[in-house]
């Protein structure tokens, strides 16, 4: 496949093209049956999710014809991208998860290249199901790793001796995140000689691991010391299947109060899981903030990037698993589905209608250059702007690699909230409307993404106008500006505060006056053009928060617990 790519990607879009040439969504663009790349470039716009939500919404709503696919949407896929506030809703067909399942298939051939005996041990995955709902036209809506962990591929996969896992299917699917990572964590000790690689899919997932080791270890050793399961595990086919792997043993419990008890934590996971090789979590994109703390937990074991995935779409993988996180290219598999290239130059005009972008095919990608990903896929997606830019960084035979730079208008993430300027602006419009009566405003702000704590949270700098000194706004009345910028952010973010615990409160530093002014100094000093000079919505060079944390007047943060249930606000 790699070595033909632009043979296997015409292929793709022609059987895309043939498959789906009666749907309504093509039908509209009168492609007449021709199935060809340049007919469908001509014709078929590049769309972003809000053009498509006129017709998502359709089938949402119960409309079961063939609008954007020719089979039957299975489920909506509840991408961590969100519009207006809410997670985007991807409909997907049945065979996708094929596709997915040849994607996860390839991990382990590919890692064993690098890394040999994977086959002599298990893999400790802290993996976990969440909420879904149904639309009001009764399809399922769900996080994609969800529904792969509840789908028969994963759940009957036979048995692979390079694919056990210490956490049995019970754990990994049970709703409540307690109780599932309670008993991963327990099966992981239990196991812990036989552990040969620690993983969860994202960074920000196993420090949360970590944080929870730190917290429950006391719990988790009387519970290997006796062979009693904890009774906050009330999940009753999670205790029967536990009852099958728990027995007491006191030598082991004695380990982990030793290892657990001690201030230091560095290098924890080489000393409770000594036979570990490396940790497979992605620390590309917003994940890199993460590294560090990895790396000190994980005694300088080596991070592993396996794959580049989305609700849309699974991607590609990285040949080079043990590469160090600078050096990781994803290499985009060219039977996924059809992608296009939006050549990314950050000064450029934004694109218009009128002026159609020119789209550069898989296989015509320049090595160096920066591109806008653009898919078109089986459950039915056109030219769809995912909003990942990715670099050119080789060549693996014919097929190109990507470094992952960013995604588009991502300001700040902790986990697998993305939340973008105009809705931290909107949090701040709401939240400052509690400091009008006391004659109050935010003047400037910006904010930071602080990692050191685990879980991370989110912090805004403001600096305050108080016109009437005598009635400036209450330390009770700044925590709860904290909560409504909590409330206004969108529910990706509420969901991870609020059923993940995967983010901590939002703080609020305020800033003593004349701190932007400082910051815009420190700015010029560094060579920003005065005019063209705007307060950055988000810090994260250390100079910068340095620079603020040494002026903050007072600190805040979230008092109270904010809302947030699975049920999507509008649909
Ligand atoms: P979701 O829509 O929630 O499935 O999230 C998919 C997005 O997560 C992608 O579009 C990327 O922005 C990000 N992502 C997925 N895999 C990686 C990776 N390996 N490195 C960096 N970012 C990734």
């Amino acid at each position: 496949m790699t070595r033909e790519t632009g043979a296997v990607q015409e292929r793709v879009l022609g059987e895309i093209l043939i498959r789906n040439a009666e749907t309504e969504y093509l039908r509209r663009f009168q492609l007449n049956g021709a199935t060809d790349r340049d007919t469908f470039k001509s014709k078929v716009p590049v769309v972003t999710y809000e053009d498509l939500q006129p017709d998502i919404q359709r089938i949402a709503n119960g409309d079961r014809s063939s609008i954007f696919s020719a089979h039957p949407i299975s489920e909506f896929l509840t991408s961590s991208g969100t519009s207006a506030g809410e997670r985007k809703l991807m409909p997907t067909i049945h065979e996708e998860l094929d596709r997915r399942q040849l994607l996860y298939s390839l991990l382990m051939p590919v890692m064993n290249l690098y890394v040999s005996g994977l086959d002599k041990g298990k893999g400790l995955y802290f993996l976990f199901v969440k909420a879904e709902t149904k639309t009001p036209g009764g399809l399922l809506a769900r996080p994609v790793l969800t529904s792969y962990y509840k789908s028969e591929h994963f759940k009957t996969r036979p048995y692979d001796p390079y694919n056990v896992y210490t956490s049995p299917n019970e754990a990994i699917l049970c709703a409540d995140s307690f109780q599932s990572m309670y008993t991963q964590m327990l099966c992981g000790l239990l196991m812990r000689e036989e552990v040969l690689r620690v993983g969860a899919v994202f960074a920000s997932g196993l420090l949360r691991a970590i944080r929870f080791l730190q917290l429950h270890w006391q719990q988790l050793a009387h519970d290997i010391s006796t062979g009693a399961l904890n009774p906050k595990i009330t999940d009753p086919s999670l205790r029967e299947c536990m009852s099958k792997i728990i027995k007491p043993n006191p030598e082991l419990s004695k380990f982990i109060t030793q290892e657990c008890s001690g201030e230091n934590w560095e290098g924890i996971i080489t000393r409770v899981w000594p036979n570990t090789k490396y940790l497979d979590v992605i620390v590309t994109g917003a994940m890199a903030q993460y590294i560090p703390t990895l790396e000190y937990y994980g005694g300088g074991l080596p991070l592993s990037c396996t794959m580049y995935a989305s609700s849309e779409c699974y991607f590609g993988l990285n040949l080079k698993p043990m590469s160090s996180p600078s050096e990781v290219s994803y290499t985009i598999m060219p039977n996924m589905c059809y992608c296009e290239f939006l050549p990314h130059e950050p000064d450029a005009p934004a694109v218009s209608r009128d002026s159609p972008p020119q789209l550069v095919d898989l296989a015509d990608v320049e090595v160096g250059k920066q591109y806008e990903l653009i898919i078109t896929t089986y459950a039915g997606l056109c030219r769809y702007r995912v909003g990942d830019i990715l670099q050119v960084t080789d060549f693996y035979k014919s097929a190109p690699q990507f470094r992952f730079i960013r995604r588009k208008n991502v300001l700040l993430s902790i986990d697998s909230d993305k939340t973008d300027e105009a809705e931290l602006q909107k949090a701040i419009d709401n939240a400052s409307a509690l400091l009008k009566e006391f004659n109050t405003s935010v003047v400037e702000y910006t904010s930071y993404a602080d990692t050191k704590s685990i879980p991370g949270h989110y912090v805004l700098y403001w600096e305050l106008l108080v016109k009437d000194p005598a009635n400036s706004p209450t330390h009770e009345v700044l925590n709860r500006c904290c909560l409504a910028m909590e409330e206004s952010l969108n529910s990706v973010y509420r969901q991870s505060r609020v059923a993940d615990n995967s983010i901590g409160p939002l703080e609020i530093r305020v800033l003593e006056n004349g701190t932007f002014e400082e910051l815009m100094d420190y700015a010029i000093s560094r060579g920003a053009s005065i005019n063209q000079y705007k307060v950055p919505r988000c810090v994260n060079s250390s100079p910068i928060v340095e620079l603020l944390d040494s002026r903050v007047a007072s600190v805040h943060f979230s008092p109270a617990p904010l809302q947030w249930n699975p049920e999507r606000r509008r649909c």
